[in-house]
């Protein structure tokens, strides 16, 4: 089966979330030695899964061992109200990794008993639980127990809010227990003084900061032999197990770095790796295999554990390719003080690909484009890799349509139309122009540290990606390049952009609570900075007590669009932290509670999940009698519990913890 038909596309669905099944097109077709390639780099992508759940909560393996011994042996009613919540539950902690929602970072609130949870635990083998030395089951679920069910104990894990200490008020494992934003602010500003101005190194990106015994502040590596050991060699093997089969010798010298990085924790080996990944251009297969995304660490530092394996999309190549081989023409026209634009735009490699594998902090929940290497050195003087994963897009279209989400939003049968016929294009499209064209533009004025935005970084970044691509995707330059049939085309992703930023992205907000997460946190800032400056473009309407998204003018917010990018290429260019402090907080982060409150009532009433997530093929290696390997089969017929407990019996990484 190659193709995943919508029928099968959906699959799961519980509390807010919604999983779906992604199919790997053409991977029948391969080689066998492609097939190859991608089997064992899956494996390397599987095998950091427990690093992940340790770098989210520092006891997130011990919880997620104890609730699955729970969950796969309780053996009373199934239509018992308290196994039913812990079900969902369990599933929602295998979604985030742990027991804080993926997106708002709130821990979750379990809906079952703590009597119940008691019980079950209490009920089980000592040998089927993750027991201290001379802990009885019943201690280890008092243990457990506090964490999950009282509401103090580790209540975010990770927190922005601006104004608090932000590690303290974080219970992700990045710092120790104690350690104060100040402390660690300060051993990194010391670390960075001696560190090469002009090609630092991501300080900090692979490490827990603990204190040591005479009170001074440590880190402890995650490599070989250090934090994390047993699982990075196991990652290491299979690394090595897929090198034989590489389509080259760059990629062969990828994957050597790679691990040699893996044993050593060496930051700068980690750069030369980068560079060379940033190089290999050529091989059909690519990887990502590391720890890579800062989200999860409120100081911005620390990366948490990923892995993807993907395989190039041909045909929708082509189109990314006919941006990238004009990213000098875009980077001269953009409305940006011609200082802070790159003079020589290059490497802006650009390939559309399908995902083969998902994971550690890409599964379930996955992005849909990626533009690596995040060190702003490397892309300055290497360029960087940007892809969207067409695969996973194509299973989001298909499980929005239908939804009733247009019909209950949108402002009236026109521009319903507007998006029927151009909005699955134009999405692609501005996912393209924001990966490929928007993270590579601009540069930083000498002297600017990359860091200066703190807090404010992501955000402003992500915002400086999204308005180059609404700027842009109303430009002629794609309809003459091919990529937009007409001149109305960029319609429909400029009402559907700022729909999404001032009313529909708040359904995925519980009420009560502001914006977090930084790519919302973008949306918001842009689609309401719009909305207050230029009135006569865009307006709040209401009919019939809802509030609709009214835009009188497209030509004007595109002058919009580029006057913010303007000013947000400046803050990011100078490192402008205070300006880009007061654009965050006055656009980015509150909500207004009445009309959060009707938009959430309203997208109630359609019953659809706001968060989807993938489940992975299965790759099985097929050997003849001899025992030769023969083929690679995929199948798509896994469900997601029996996928997560695979994952846990099989890719067992960290047996101490
Ligand atoms: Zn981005």
């Amino acid at each position: 089966m190659t193709q995943v038909s919508l029928s099968s596309v959906l699959q799961e669905r519980f509390a807010d979330l919604q999983l779906l099944r992604y199919g790997v097109p053409g991977f029948e077709r391969l080689p066998l030695r492609q097939k190859l390639l991608i089997f064992y780099l899956a494996e390397a992508a599987l095998w950091g899964r427990d690093i992940l759940w340790q770098q989210n909560c520092p006891c997130g393996l011990l919880l997620r061992r104890t609730l699955e011994a729970v969950y796969v042996n309780y053996d009373g009613p199934k239509d018992c109200a308290d196994w039913q919540a812990f079900s969902v539950y369990m599933k929602r902690v295998w979604f985030s990794s742990g027991i804080h929602h993926h997106y708002s970072c709130l821990k979750f609130v379990p809906e079952f008993s703590r009597t119940f949870f008691l019980g079950e635990v209490e009920k089980l083998d000592a040998s089927l639980l993750p027991l201290r030395a001379d802990e009885t089951p019943v201690q280890l679920a008092e243990r457990l127990a506090d964490i999950i069910f009282r509401p103090e104990v580790m209540p975010r894990r990770v927190n922005t809010a601006d104004g608090a200490d932000l590690l303290l008020t974080s219970s992700c494992n990045y710092y120790a227990e104690g350690i104060t934003q100040a402390e660690a602010e300060a051993f990194y500003a010391g670390l960075k003084q001696k560190s090469d101005p002009c090609r630092p190194p991501m300080l900090g990106m692979n490490s827990r900061l603990e204190r040591a015994a005479d009170g001074t502040l440590c880190e402890n590596v995650w490599r070989s032999g250090g934090l994390y050991g047993e699982a990075i060699d196991r990652i290491c093997d299979a690394l090595l197990q897929a090198r034989p089969y590489a389509e080259n010798e760059r990629q062969q010298a990828v994957i050597d770095t790679l691990v040699s990085f893996y044993r050593s924790g060496d930051l700068r080996t980690f750069d030369e790796y980068c560079i060379l990944w940033v190089q290999e251009t050529e091989g059909e297969v690519d990887f990502t295999n590391g720890f890579i995304e800062v989200y999860g660490d409120p100081l911005g530092l620390k990366a948490s554990w990923e892995g993807y394996v993907n395989i190039v999309d041909r045909e929708a190549t082509r189109r990314a390719k006919a941006l990238s081989d004009n990213a000098q023409w875009f980077e001269d026209h953009s409305p940006v003080d011609p200082r802070f634009r790159k003079k020589e735009c290059r490497g802006v490699s650009a390939k559309v690909i399908s995902a083969a594998m998902l994971g550690g902090d890409l599964y379930p929940a996955s992005a849909i484009g990626i533009n690596l290497p995040n060190s702003n050195w490397i892309r300055a003087e290497h360029g960087s890799k940007s892809v969207t994963i067409a695969n996973l897009t194509r299973a989001y279209n298909e499980a929005a349509r239908g939804s009733g989400m247009r019909q209950e939003f949108v402002i009236d049968e026109a521009t319903c139309r507007l998006l029927d016929t151009y909005g699955d294009l134009c999405d692609d499209l501005h996912t393209d122009l924001h990966e490929c064209l928007g993270h590579g533009s601009g540069q930083l004025l000498p002297g600017v540290d990359a860091d200066a935005l703190r807090a404010y970084g992501s955000t402003i970044e992500e915002a400086r990606a999204d308005l180059f691509g609404l700027y842009y995707i109303a430009d002629p330059k794609l309809v003459e390049l091919g990529l937009l049939p007409d001149g109305e085309a960029y319609k429909s992703q400029y009402y559907s952009y700022l729909l999404n930023g001032l009313l529909t992205q708040m359904v995925r907000i519980e009420e009560g609570c502001q914006i977090e997460e930084a790519h919302m946190r973008n949306r918001a800032l842009i689609s309401r900075w719009t909305l207050a400056r230029y009135p006569e473009a865009v307006g709040i309407v209401e009919r019939d007590g809802k509030h609709f998204v009214a835009v009188y003018d497209y030509a004007r917010l595109r002058q919009a669009f580029g006057e913010l990018l303007a000013e947000v290429q400046r803050i990011k260019s100078e490192g402008d932290y205070e300006a880009a402090r007061q654009l965050v907080e006055q656009y980015g982060v509150k909500l207004d509670a009445r009309l959060h409150s009707e938009i959430r009532q309203r997208y109630r009433k359609l019953d659809i999940a706001p968060y989807k997530g993938f489940i992975n093929p299965r790759y099985t290696l097929v050997h003849d009698a001899a025992g030769n390997i023969t083929d690679v089969s995929i199948t798509y017929d896994e469900a997601y519990d029996e996928q997560m407990l695979r994952y846990s019996r099989q890719y067992n990484g960290l047996k101490e913890f």
